[in-house]
């Protein structure tokens, strides 16, 4: 198979410009039960394709990127938060990667694109942090972002993701080597930055009716990730426990897992409830939107994409 070298400049950066007319979709609306849901891209991150399969040979990578038509060297890791609507309470889950890295200037637009949406930071009541990566934090810790939310806004994270970044363990990461010092850092400065408003939890913690997070380790040990039911119907919001590679392949490692073998089976178990009870599923790193079935297909599974309604 030949390999075009595709231009990776944004579209927006192209034909457009950013805001609430820019010409790429960054927004989708769910409803689920009584309860809104919107993903929100907060851009892409491009990293090495061998970030998402450390455990696999060369060739095996090299067959699925080209069976999707992908390049095989870089891939463009989505990225994208979610914001929740339950009765009186406004629930952000994660906040994207802000401005901090120049490498990863196609991303840290959430809260541009909260604001292009009309979504005042200061509505929102609570935020449930899945893990403290950087591209999930990094977002509340722009300059400016603090003074924007509410003094008491209530900022979900597990006591084991506390606790696991006051002394994080790399040793069965692979990673850039610039990435765990940064890593680190942004980390420090949430925890420094929401001191007052970081409200630890253990296993669980309902935030708002019908909206749930829980612990599932693996990815980080207090990676959590938020169910949200309401009137029979469920969406998952996954965080960093499936990637875009692992539905067709869920044993496929990560570099960025600080426990590759636990992360198989968290998302094995996250693969079959969805898969058996029919419940939708979200993710942190699948590509925009990111909302889906999934359908048991052989050995594997089969993301089936919602049909994007009008
Ligand atoms: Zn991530």
């Amino acid at each position: 198979m030949s390999h075009i070298t595709r231009n990776v400049q944004p579209v927006i950066a192209r034909l457009g410009r950013e805001g609430s007319g820019e010409l790429v979709a960054s927004r989708y609306a769910v409803r689920i039960g009584d309860i809104d849901v919107v993903l929100i891209s907060d851009g892409v991150l491009p990293l090495p394709t061998s970030t998402m399969s450390t455990n696999v040979s060369e060739a095996d990578r090299n067959e699925w990127f080209d069976g999707r038509f992908l390049q095989r060297d870089t891939f463009d890791w989505a990225l994208n938060i979610a914001l929740v609507r339950s009765g009186e309470r406004l629930i952000l889950i994660d906040s994207g990667v802000g401005d901090g890295f120049e490498y990863f200037s196609r991303a840290g637009r959430s809260v541009m694109r909260l604001e292009s949406a009309g979504i005042d930071l200061a509505a929102i009541t609570d935020i449930v942090i899945t893990h403290m990566h950087m591209d999930h934090v990094g977002g509340l810790n722009v300059d400016g972002v603090k003074a924007k939310l509410r003094p008491d806004v209530r900022i979900h994270v597990s006591a084991a993701e506390i606790a696991f970044w006051k002394n994080p363990d790399f040793s069965r990461t692979v990673m850039p080597e610039a990435v765990p010092p940064a890593l680190r850092a942004a980390a420090a400065k949430f925890v420094k930055l929401y001191n007052e408003n970081i409200v630890q939890f253990d296993q669980s913690v309902e935030v708002a009716h019908g909206v749930s997070a829980r612990v599932t380790g693996g990815h980080t040990p207090g990676h959590c990730v938020v169910d949200v039911a309401s009137n029979g119907e469920k969406l998952t919001f996954v965080g960093d426990a499936i990637f875009e590679v692992n539905f067709d392949n869920p044993d496929w490692q990560n570099g960025f897992e600080h426990d590759p073998e636990a992360c198989v089976d968290v998302r094995i178990a996250l693969f079959d409830d969805a898969a058996e009870t029919g419940a939708l599923l979200a993710a942190a790193h699948v590509a925009f939107p990111s909302i889906g079935h999934v359908a048991k297909s052989g050995e594997g599974y089969r993301f089936v994409p919602v049909q994007w309604d009008y």
